[in-house]
């Protein structure tokens, strides 16, 4: 099916689809089944340069900035709208590009996408700003005002929602958006930028330049008329991006970076069923390439045994199948390159002393695609390789313990500090370890709920401030302090 698929991916330049000016195109391949799907715009500096050119220009005459957000509200619904009318198409270019089971990509991915930017476009006329409490003689605002020219960077796992979690608080608060998608996926990017034009984002607005990181991505991170940069990606590319904040124009740099998330089960969790499929499933969902997985779990040894029973019986309902069924649950990971890692990955577990209980293999080698089975490690220890990497692949790190102390401090005990889960009855240590859990995100007795009107990163080294809820807009917006002398105040 991939083959027929022919996508336009020239770079989306000031309001228009065109070739990078060196003319360069690198492949994209399908990791269904590793045939070519289109060929991609290799965009490099002087792309970037036209691109944030566009932006600025764009930004200073004020063609989006300086209209009514209640305006810019109307034209962001219209964009999710325009989203969810081409869901299909759009789900397709995801799973075709970076493997993921169709049904997710149009359930969770088109539909997550959509929401985001039209939750940021009704947030955007109900803000208020601020009067400070000064003496009578002064009227002292304090007003938030969009940065300029905003540059985006994002992953390849959740192509659309990485790029939305930034780019929607980014154009709501009247910013210029130039967006580098992952070279591994960067098909749906274009489309949306096509989608946010037709739906009455003025051209030059929201631009998209596809291409390598070193190419695309560290000239956008380093150019003197970017003002702000927001990164989704590896903690080792984000300490490059604060890195070149700091080398160029010291332009906001916003980081979301990795993940080696704990997973805490007491034997008192109330529902240990729900315990284990939440744990399984969000394993293997998104085949483990989420910076969130929950990759490392702690049950406490009294319940072990029976908890890997019931874990081990549910593995094999996670077997990659075809990502273009719609009955699939787990697709195909990203690339060769993801797919190599991983088995690394796993062979070092085995050479470190873990015991592989399930999978451990490449899956469907037939069809030509970048499958691994859903793989499970008992006898983990912290300090193994599999427990403090992050694999971003479906494999889970199985330890356990005794005290809530000694799950807290391995837990811990990570250079990352994404997100969290503990399962208790009790209310008094579900809130105890919540408080000591050094993460971003801490779950209490489930994982996967999410929502957008929470904040979303990291502590530690899983990077520097946070997407989505309200607290977005303060990415993307400077504070500026307005004092008004009152000479002489009417006494009345
Ligand atoms: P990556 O860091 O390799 O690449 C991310 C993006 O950065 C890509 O667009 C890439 O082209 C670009 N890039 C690479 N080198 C660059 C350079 N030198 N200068 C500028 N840009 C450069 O990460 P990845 O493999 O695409 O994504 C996986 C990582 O993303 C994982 O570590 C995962 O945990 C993380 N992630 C984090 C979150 C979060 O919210 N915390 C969400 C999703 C993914």
């Amino acid at each position: 099916m991939s083959a027929s698929v022919n996508y336009d991916a020239r770079a989306f330049i000031a309001g228009a689809r065109v070739d990078a000016r060196s003319g360069a195109r690198f492949d994209c391949l399908s990791p269904v089944d590793g045939k070519k799907i289109a060929e991609v715009a290799r965009c490099d500096a002087g792309d970037v340069d036209a691109a944030v050119q566009a932006a600025r220009a764009a930004f200073e005459d004020g063609r989006w900035r300086k209209l009514a957000p209640a305006h810019r509200k109307r034209v962001l619904i219209k964009f999710a709208d325009l989203i969810i009318a081409h869901a299909d198409e759009l789900a397709l270019m995801e799973t075709l590009d970076m493997g993921k089971p169709i049904q997710y990509a149009k359930g969770v991915d088109v539909n997550s996408t959509a929401n985001c930017i039209r939750w940021y476009g009704e947030a955007v006329d109900k803000l208020y700003d601020e009067i400070a409490p000064t003496p009578r003689t002064a009227l002292a605002l304090i007003t938030r005002e969009p940065m300029g020219v905003v540059g985006v960077i994002v992953p390849w796992n959740y192509p659309m929602i990485m790029a939305a979690w930034k780019i929607a608080p980014a154009l709501a608060s009247g910013n210029s958006v130039v967006l580098k998608p992952s070279e591994k996926s960067p098909l749906t990017a274009l489309r949306l930028a096509e989608l946010a034009l037709q739906a009455g984002v003025p051209a030059g607005v929201f631009n998209v330049i596809p291409g390598y990181g070193a190419e695309a991505g560290s000239p956008l991170a380093l150019h003197m008329d970017v003002d702000c940069i927001a990164f989704t990606g590896s903690t080792k590319v984000g300490k490059l991006i604060h890195v070149m904040a700091g080398q160029s124009n010291l332009k906001r740099a916003w980081t979301e970076l990795g993940g080696k998330s704990a997973n805490i089960v007491f034997a008192d969790c109330p529902d240990l069923d729900k315990a284990v499929a939440a744990s399984i499933g969000s394993i293997f969902f998104n085949q483990g390439e989420s910076c969130n997985a929950p990759s490392r779990l702690f049950v406490e040894a009294s319940i072990k045994d029976r908890f890997l029973e019931k874990a081990l019986a549910l593995v094999p309902s996670y077997m990659p199948g075809d990502p273009l069924d719609k009955k699939t649950v787990m697709g195909a990971l990203v690339d060769k390159t993801q797919h190599e890692t991983v088995l690394r990955y796993i062979e070092a577990g085995q050479k470190e002393g873990a015991k592989l209980l399930a999978g451990g293999q490449a899956a469907r080698v037939e069809t030509g695609g970048y499958y691994v089975q859903p793989t499970v490690f008992d006898g983990v220890s912290n300090q193994m390789t599999i427990a403090r990497e992050e694999i971003f692949g479906p494999v889970l790190s199985v330890l356990s313990f005794k005290e809530a102390h000694e799950a807290v401090s391995q837990a811990n005990d990570s250079v990352y500090g994404l997100q969290a889960a503990v399962w208790t009855r009790d209310i008094n240590k579900a809130h105890g370890v919540a408080r000591a859990l050094r993460a971003g995100t801490v779950h209490v007795n489930q994982y996967d709920e999410d929502d957008i009107t929470v904040p979303f990163g990291g502590y530690k080294q899983s990077g520097v401030g946070r997407d989505k809820s309200l607290h977005a807009f303060d990415k993307y917006t400077e504070m500026k302090t307005t004092w008004l002398r009152i000479d002489s105040p009417l006494d009345v």
